[in-house]
C-alpha cells in the first residue's frame, strides 16, 4: 500500500493543478474532468479506502474534507447551486487510486442514479 500517484502529487513528484492546501489536506485538479468542476480532495495521510476510516479515529480529518469541499465550492461559484461528492471505495465501487479521495464535483445538473 501507499506510493500511489496521489502521494507523488503530495510530494511534488509530479505535477497537478492544486487548487487547495492545508496542512492535512490537498485538492487539485481531476485530470480527467466529468463535470466543468473536478476537483479531488485527499488527505496527506495516507489512507487507503473508505473502509479503513472511522469515525472515532478519522472524525476530524473527514471534516476538514468536509471543509475543503465547502471552501472550494465557493471558491468555484458552484456552492449556491449545488454539487455533488463522492467517495469510491474498492473494485464495486470504481476506486481506481487506493489513496483515500473525495471527488468535488459540480458546474451541471447530475443524474440519478449514477452509472
Ligand atoms: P477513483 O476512480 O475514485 O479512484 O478516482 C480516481 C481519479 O483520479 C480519476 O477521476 C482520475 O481521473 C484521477 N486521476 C488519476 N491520475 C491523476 C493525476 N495524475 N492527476 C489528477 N487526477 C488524476
Amino acid at each position: 500500500m501507499g506510493n500511489t500517484i496521489f502521494t507523488k502529487i503530495i510530494n511534488r513528484e509530479i505535477p497537478a493543478a492544486i487548487v487547495y492546501e492545508t496542512e492535512n489536506v490537498l485538492a487539485f485538479k481531476d485530470i480527467n474532468p466529468q463535470a466543468p468542476v473536478h476537483i479531488l480532495i485527499i488527505p496527506k495521510t495516507e489512507i487507503p479506502t473508505v473502509r479503513e476510516l472511522s469515525g472515532s479515529e478519522h472524525g476530524a480529518l473527514l471534516g476538514e474534507l468536509i471543509d475543503a469541499a465547502n471552501v472550494i465550492a465557493e471558491q468555484y461559484g458552484i456552492a449556491e447551486d449545488g454539487f455533488r461528492l463522492v467517495m469510491n471505495c474498492g473494485k464495486n465501487g470504481g476506486q481506481e487510486v487506493y489513496h483515500l479521495h473525495m471527488h468535488l464535483l459540480g458546474g451541471r445538473s447530475m443524474q440519478w442514479p449514477p452509472g
